[in-house]
């Protein structure tokens, strides 16, 4: 508990003691000993008062600011009005006093108010100590000495050095040492990663068993700590339906039931029926009864939570606005390279035409995708590394690419020795006039032109992910109607993936602009909410279109942090099972809150404007009913824990 809310808690506290020990001098009749009748009254009035001020004097304040604003009626001004009220009926002599009363709903105010404060900050500090990812130490080498530095400070090329048990401050690439990273902290997985020189490790990892030397790539701020820290720091900025429409209720409903309570108080008596301090006693009931505490401030707090546990898991929600959208998806579009296939696989042939060398077809497209981040890019340029079998130390040398630039969704086109070089798909080679043969072969294919003219091909296996066909079973399982897949890969490709994976529909052959199309139309025909998953690597534009756009493997890929609304930090499939169970079970949270705390409030004013309630249950149902939904609430926060999958 923070120094703020421990004074708040010690001046409530001293408030009660003094409450207690005025109430025992009324209750006993010692007041009224001391005093006589009447003095007595006034004795007990101003006694009540103190420990009245000593609570709530600072909910006064706020209230006569608003009022002062002339802005909507708030809780304050509620409290206010209802408390002042209490201690003004003082003024009719022939009805009990209700000083009491208006000092205790003042206090009882003010242990929710107090509970609540302490609600959000845990939930807060929660989130911050289990995104407890950023280091505010790192170790660098200059000069060839170690000195401790602020993260901050370090500059990219500086070179980190971590021992084992220490997290990892910065981005960096491994350039001395073997060890294994714990990336749980950022992916929710346990299972630790190997890393070895050349390497790429991630801010936020735990450094498991050896000391590694590493070169820093990106300043801190640009780094997947900070990064992800801010994501979620932002997230409660944005607001879900269901959270403005409690935000503009309570401006709605508070003046009406300040005017509820006005005409209770008054028109009942001006017409005769009873005594005028019985109906202001009623009207000044059902204001405390009112009080929409419970609702404004357990919705809030759910999605709150519910980011929190999501995040715990290694998924960052942007806000809570998604969540809702998340529980209501009925249509996920899946994009398949990297996303439902393994970002990383094995070249399984190299076939070059007549006259050409497989080794010269494989370096060529090497370094023709030398600064493509695709998986393809990627899977031949390991594959070209790993030729170098024969001992010789294998290396892309940038000196000898004097240009490349990528065709989104087709391939890439490059000058490498002074040779134009294409490598892609079949899309690539017609667009350049290029005739391709038609390949029977299964896997994706990369055709490779030089100079203008056909060169080959490089087979790569296009495995699907292990959890890639449980996620589709899980998701049909959770009421998810329809699990789409596009890709830009060939049609034999993408229907031998959707059969294996059990997928209901597959588009393929498209580019990244023809995702965007198909999504519209698929957004058309859902009757739920489309969730679209990709890597981030082709399909930006398509994760900004759906409803929710989720970037998967996002550890290193900032155009997927940047666009997607839902990032998943690791690359499996199933999480996004997790996250949809996480997202319904905040929003049936969120919904039980907004019934049970709108239901009772509802009694309780029915019985007050029948006179029934009194100002004490009144008190106690307002506080009770909030503390149930904040603890209600709170129970988002670890939804999701449950059930994760081993
Ligand atoms: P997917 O929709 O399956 O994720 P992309 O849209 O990223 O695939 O790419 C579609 C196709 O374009 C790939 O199957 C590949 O043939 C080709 N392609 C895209 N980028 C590259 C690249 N950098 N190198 C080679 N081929 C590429
Ligand atoms: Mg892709």
């Amino acid at each position: 508990m923070n120094t703020k809310l421990k004074r708040r808690l010690r001046r409530i506290i001293a408030a009660i003691a003094l409450f207690v020990a005025v109430m025992a001098l009324d209750e006993t009749g010692a007041l009224r000993a001391v005093f006589g009748d009447t003095r007595g009254l006034y004795a007990a009035f101003a006694l009540y008062l103190v420990p009245y001020l000593i609570a709530g004097y600072d909910v006064l304040i706020k209230a006569w600011r608003t009022v002062r604003r002339g802005d909507a009626f708030d809780e304050n001004f509620l409290m206010a009005v209802a408390t002042i009220g209490a201690f003004a009926m003082v003024a009719f002599p022939d009805s009990d006093p209700h000083m009491a009363e208006g000092a205790a709903v003042m206090l009882f105010y003010q242990v929710g108010e107090l509970f609540q404060s302490y609600a959000v900050g845990k939930s807060r500090a929660s989130i911050a100590a289990m995104m407890d990812i950023a280091p505010d130490r790192a170790t660098v080498e200059r000069d060839g000495r170690l000195v401790t530095i602020d993260p901050d400070d370090a500059v990219v090329g500086d070179i980190l050095v971590i021992k084992p048990g220490e997290r990892v401050a910065l981005d960096g690439v491994v350039v001395q040492g073997t060890s294994r990273l714990d990336t749980a902290a950022l992916t929710g997985e346990s299972m630790p990663r190997s890393v070895e020189a050349g390497s790429d490790v991630v801010s936020g990892c735990i450094n498991m068993t050896g000391v590694l030397r590493v070169r820093v790539a990106k300043p801190y701020g640009e780094s997947t700590v900070s990064r992800i820290l801010e994501l979620v720091e932002n997230a409660s900025e944005r607001k879900a339906r269901t959270e403005n429409f409690i935000t503009s209720f309570a401006r709605v409903y508070t003046p009406i039931v300040t005017f509820a309570a006005l005409a209770i108080a008054l028109v009942p008596p001006a017409l005769g029926f009873g005594a005028w301090s019985d109906w202001i006693l009623r009207g000044l009931t059902f204001l405390v009864v009112s009080c929409p505490c419970a609702l404004v401030i357990s919705v809030p707090l759910s999605f709150f939570g519910g980011i929190g546990g999501a995040s715990r898991q290694g998924i960052l929600v942007k806000g809570s606005n998604y969540l809702e959208a998340l529980s209501r998806v009925d249509t996920v579009v899946f994009d398949k390279t990297g996303t439902l296939t393994s970002g990383t696989f094995g070249v399984v042939d190299i076939r070059p035409r007549d006259g050409i060398d497989g080794g010269r077809l494989l370096a060529a497209a090497a370094h023709a995708e030398a600064f493509s981040d695709h998986p393809i890019a990627t899977s031949v340029k390991r594959a070209y590394l790993d030729e170098a079998a024969d001992g010789a130390k294998r290396a892309i040398d940038q000196a000898r690419i004097e240009s490349a630039a990528e065709e989104s969704g087709r391939g890439v086109k490059a000058v490498v020795d002074g040779h134009e070089i294409l490598a892609g798909s079949d899309r690539l080679m017609s667009a350049h006039g290029i005739v391709c043969p038609d390949c029977q072969q299964a896997g994706t294919i990369l055709h490779v032109a030089i100079d203008g003219a056909y060169a080959g091909y490089i087979v790569i296996a296009d495995t699907v992910k292990d959890d890639a066909a449980q996620t589709i079973a899980d998701l049909h399982a959770a009421g998810v109607k329809r699990c789409v897949m596009l890709t830009g890969d060939r049609e034999k490709t993408a229907r031998a993936t959707a059969l294996e994976l059990g997928l209901d529909e597959y588009r393929a052959q498209l580019l990244p602009g023809d995702k965007v199309t198909q999504v519209e139309r698929l957004l058309e025909s859902a009757r739920g909410a489309l969730a679209f998953v990709g890597d981030g690597i082709n399909d930006t534009p398509v994760l900004t279109r759906a409803d929710v756009g989720i970037a998967m493997g996002a550890i290193g890929s900032d155009a997927a942090i940047e666009a997607a609304d839902i990032v998943l930090m690791d690359d499996k499939p199933s999480a996004i099972v997790r996250a949809i169970r996480i997202a319904r079970t905040t929003m049936r949270i969120v919904h039980q809150n907004i019934v049970f705390a709108i239901g009772a409030k509802a009694a309780i004013l029915v019985l007050a404007a029948l006179g029934i309630a009194n100002m004490w249950l009144a008190v106690f149902g307002d506080v009770g009913v909030a503390v149930i939904a904040i603890l209600n609430a709170m129970r988002a926060l670890n939804c999701g824990a449950a059930d994760k999958r081993p």
